[in-house]
Order: structure tokens, then sequence, then C-alpha cells
């Protein structure tokens, strides 16, 4: 059975000095860093997209600038780069202001770095996955000896948790990301599909910012909510788990986890530092199931569900008022079951695999997912 050690270090502020104390403490709870001296050290953050520093949607820059400078200081060749968000164009006129707008641009300039803008992508096939055999990923990835990931807590509409797993999804380049969601259009078999994706990447170390998460409807449409902590550690999946437990989500019913834990990836999670209390009223998505004792037995029935009506997920719901037309979520929808009509965004339920990437990437807030009488009525007796 695999062991982990998170570190934790309790940190209520985005104060650059407290931070880097947090940041410090917390990777030496975790047994420091891997060794980057001389090395090529990818940090990658969580840039879904360009939504600024104050909306929990990214890695605060703050945290990136502590990892950073660790980095640095132990002697490592550090580039930052991430892919953002699904249906974002990976170019480097749209990094460029993706970056400037998350803090990035300025991040690495305090480092003395050069941020690089090379969006080319690579083949890499991996025979060992369960469910994806070849992934393409971004040749900042593909060429780096070390990858630190720099995640940020937040809730998933779709995969109900986004932390350390859920991350190194920005390794693939934008466009290709949607072509997932048609492919696996269920949870479980997304979550099987990105825990692949980090045995073919293996992530050296990982820290997260969950000093303010995101809670609600994430990972774009949620609230900003004080969790207090960073966590590090040498396992994704380790950190997770300690990071659903802060949140209160039973790690067993996070398909990500669940994965990790069935192929025997982790097994105990020790947690040096400061003790990880759980936030008990932490909101969670509108998709989670709290007390589902057999998440997998579950899953299956509303797989069946979905199947026969597609009556139990909650479905996309426009709000007209504040849609202005934008026409992202069309871009992004992976079975075109949005058209904008007369300047609104209109959705063909029936053709819809509820993956929520549209609801992810509308920065308006227009979207909102409902179940329906009946979806109400299943998820209720589900339940209780
Ligand atoms: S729903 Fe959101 S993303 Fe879609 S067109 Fe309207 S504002 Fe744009
Ligand atoms: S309409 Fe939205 S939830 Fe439905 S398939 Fe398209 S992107 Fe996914």
């Amino acid at each position: 059975m695999i062991k982990s050690i998170t570190g934790s270090a309790k940190c209520n502020t985005y104060e650059r000095a407290k931070v880097v104390e947090a940041v410090l403490k917390a990777v030496k709870a975790a047994g420091g860093l891997p060794r980057v001296d001389g090395r090529k050290v990818l940090l990658k953050p969580n840039i879904l997209s360009d939504a600024g520093v104050d909306r929990a949607v990214t890695t605060h820059p703050e945290v990136i600038y502590a990892v950073g400078k660790m980095i640095l200081d132990a002697g490592g060749i550090l580039s930052i780069a991430d892919s953002p968000g699904a249906g974002i164009v990976y170019s480097p006129r749209v990094l460029k202001k993706v970056y400037h707008k998350c803090g990035i641009e300025k991040v690495a300039e305090e480092l003395g770095i050069q941020l690089s803008y090379d969006t080319g992508y690579q083949e890499r096939s991996f025979p060992e996955g369960n469910v994806m055999k070849r992934f393409t990923i971004i040749n900042q990835a593909c060429n780096a000896d070390v990858i630190i990931s720099v995640c940020k807590l937040k809730t998933h509409m779709f995969t109900h948790f986004s932390g350390a797993v859920k991350n190194t999804f920005g390794v693939v380049p934008g466009l290709d990301k949607p072509v997932f969601h048609s492919r696996f259009p269920d949870a479980i078999d997304f979550s099987e599909m990105l825990v692949d994706l980090n045995e073919l990447i293996e992530p050296d170390f990982v820290v997260m910012d969950a000093i303010v998460g995101m809670e609600g409807n994430g990972p774009m449409g949620g609230e900003p909510r004080e969790a207090g902590y960073v966590l590090a550690s040498h396992s994704v999946y380790g950190l997770d788990i300690s990071a659903q437990t802060l949140i209160n989500m039973r790690p067993e019913s996070i398909g990500t986890t669940m994965a990790a834990l069935r192929r025997g990836l982790i097994g105990e999670v020790e947690v040096e530092g400061d003790e990880i209390v759980p936030i008990l009223d932490y909101v969670h998505p509108s998709t989670y199931l709290p007390r589902a004792r057999e998440p997998w037995l579950k899953k299956k029935v509303y797989r069946n569900l979905q199947r026969v009506g597609k009556m139990y997920e909650p479905s996309p719901v426009i709000n007209t008022k504040m849609c202005i037309g934008c026409g992202q979520c069309a871009r992004i929808c992976p079975v075109k079951a949005v058209e904008i009509i007369q300047g609104k965004a209109v959705f063909d339920l029936t053709n819809c695999i509820r993956c929520y990437c549209c609801h992810e990437m509308c920065q308006y807030h227009a979207i909102q997912m409902k179940r329906s009488l009946t979806g109400k009525v299943v998820h209720r007796i589900i339940n209780t």
C-alpha cells in the first residue's frame, strides 16, 4: 500500500511574506522539494481562464511566486506554463492575455524569468493506460525534467472536485480538451482518463493554493471561500485526499480518488504540520452526492438513467438577461449542442451529454444547471 505525506500550513492571507512562510512550511513538512538543481523545472499552475486573480478560478500569483522562488533558490531552471481551459485556443496571443490577467506575467518579471510562448505539442503513447493509450501533451511539459504542479482548491460540477489530479489536464492543449469530454461523457470514465494522464506525466511534486478556494458550482461559476491552508505532497492522489477532507467531501465519492485507490496508487495519507480541520459548511456542487454510500454502484444506476432519458443529471439552462451571446459555450461544446440564436445561447438537450464545459467556461454566469422534477425525486431517493 503506497503511503504519502501531506505537508500542511495554515495561511489566511495572500500577503507575500506570509504566503512564502506557509509554502516553505508545507513543502518542508511534505519532505522537501524533489531535486531541482541544474534541471529544467516546469511550474504548472491552474490557469483555467483570464478570469483575474480574485475570483478563485486560478492559482493565486502569490503562491506561484513563493513556489517559483523556492525552485530558483534550490538551483532549478524555472519555467511557468499551462494550457488554459477547454475551448480556449492555445496560441501565443491568447496565452499572453491570460498570463497578464492572472498575474503570471508580473510574477515572472519579479522572479526574473522569461515566459515561453511555445505552443507546440507532441503525441505521447501510454500503452499502460486503462482507458487512454495516447495523449497530446504540450511541449513545455514534454521538455521538463521536473514538473511541479501548483493547483487550486475548487469544486467542479462534472468531476465534483478539482485539485492536483485535475490540474494535470492542463498539459493537454486547449482545443483538444473538449474531445475528451465527448469521448468520456461519464464522469467515472473521465476520471479514469485523468488518472491515466497523471500516470503518464507523473508530476514530481504538488503544492495547493487552498488559502481561498472555490465552493459551489465550480470550477468557474462558484464563489470564493476562505479555506485557510497551503498543502504540499509528493503524491497528487494523497494531496487530493487531504484537500477533499478539508472541504468535507468523502474521498471515496470522488471519481479520480476512487480510481487511484482501486489501482493501488495511494493508500494511507499522513498529515504533517498543521492539523487539517474540515470545513463542515463548505458548499459542494449541486451534482455531488453527499451521502452516497456506494458511489460506484449508484453511478451505474445514474448512467442507465442518463441513457434512458438523461432525466437525472442537471441540464444547462440559459439566463437570457446575463447571456451576451459571446459564443464561447457554442465553441467549446464537444457535441455541438449549443447554438447562438438572436444573440443568446440555445441548448439542444437531446444531444447534450451533461459535461458542463459550457457552464465551466461562461464568464458571465449566464448558464445555470437545473434538475428536472424527476431528477430531483431520484436525487432525493438516492441520498436518503
Ligand atoms: S451563455 Fe455565456 S458563454 Fe454562452 S454565449 Fe452566453 S455569455 Fe457567452
Ligand atoms: S450543452 Fe454544455 S453540458 Fe451539454 S454537452 Fe454541450 S457543453 Fe456539455
